[in-house]
């Protein structure tokens, strides 16, 4: 009697330990967007799989999955730069995810090659004007922001952030070396103002008469137009959209994914791939379009209406994993030209 209540026991409390392991998902998290918050109550409504998330920077996340080794208890890593998940595949804190249904979910264009991360939105990294002071005409290039014409005139957030690395990553793999160099030069010197603040604070520069162009994140105009601070709208409203590199013989907008990784001892790996498989379907990539201005991976899902009101764009093709094999080099042009 006393061993069979003994095996009783052990056996509930297996059994619930099992059970609380396989209704959960953990995810480290980069991204720092609401739309985030919408997705994960959906799916714990759908699957009452419970979705645990713990954000921090890209770099301190990653340093913790090394650290953490096999007792990590995170399942994903999320991010908003395919840089930053190269660098983790890089370091070996991921698996590849082998899944049909995500697979056929995300355009393949956007995949990594070698299948240790997904897409799950992407933006581009584009150009702002004044409706006030440029005319679109003046626009062409990002290698034109080089052009002494706009002396002054140019705001751009600062070179440590992720997107300015990745764009300037973009441009060291599709032109080399001296023309990054030389280009960071001349854009340094056509800068209205020292860098400062996020995305949007260029763009209200701009409204506020400090500058004639930016270089911004597609859906950071999305979230001012629809915001419900009306100085956010009207930012919004003083800039127009400029997707630059469209000609015949130009390469297209550069753009960045948000994408997941799978760590490599994921706890809970058939709960990750639950998650992914709805992350990337019909209804969370409408969600993730319309509450966060991105564009989705899923081709068969439209941009929000805002967004498809910008007209299409060609994308630079670019490998996406290159935005991280160039980091070091990208850091490196940056300092040397002064790009605080
Ligand atoms: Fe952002």
């Amino acid at each position: 009697m006393k061993y069979c209540i003994i095996l009783l026991i052990s056996l509930s409390s297996l059994i619930s330990c099992q059970i609380k392991n396989s209704n959960e998902v953990n995810i480290y998290s980069q991204r720092h967007y609401e739309v985030d918050k919408i997705q994960y109550k959906n799916f714990e409504k759908l699957t009452g799989i419970k979705v645990n998330v713990i954000k921090a920077g890209a770099d301190e996340l990653l340093e913790r999955l090394i650290n953490e080794g096999k007792n990590s208890p995170a399942d994903l890593f999320v991010t908003v730069d395919a840089g930053k998940l190269q660098k983790g595949v890089g370091v070996g804190v991921f698996q590849k995810i082998d899944n049909n249904i995500i697979n056929s979910n995300v355009s393949n264009d956007l995949k990594d090659l070698n299948g240790y991360w997904i897409p799950i939105t992407y933006r581009a990294r584009l150009l702002v004007y004044s409706n006030d002071r440029v005319s679109k005409s003046d626009l062409s290039t990002y290698e034109d922001l080089a052009n002494p014409k706009w002396r002054n005139r140019l705001l751009v957030r600062s070179s440590s952030n992720a997107y300015n690395q990745a764009l300037m990553s973009s441009l060291y793999a599709n032109l080399g070396k001296k023309a990054a160099i030389d280009w960071s030069t001349n854009v340094v010197a056509n800068f209205a103002r020292d860098p400062k603040g996020n995305d949007r604070d260029q763009v209200k520069a701009i409204a506020a008469g400090q500058g004639d162009i930016a270089i911004v994140n597609s859906y950071y105009i999305g979230l001012l137009l629809s915001s419900e601070k009306q100085s956010e709208v009207d930012a919004g409203k003083a800039v127009s959209i400029f997707f630059p590199n469209q000609g015949n013989n130009e390469r297209g907008t550069h753009i960045n994914i948000s994408g997941f990784a799978m760590t490599k001892n994921a706890p809970n790996k058939e709960n990750a791939i639950k998650l992914l498989e709805y992350l990337t379907g019909i209804e969370a990539q409408s969600t993730y379009v319309n509450n966060g201005y991105e564009y989705p991976a899923n081709p068969n899902v439209l941009p929000s209406k805002i967004v498809q009101s910008w007209g299409g764009f060609k994308r630079d093709t670019l490998d996406l994993n290159a935005l991280g094999f160039f980091r070091n080099e990208a850091i490196k042009v940056f300092d040397q030209t002064g790009w605080k």
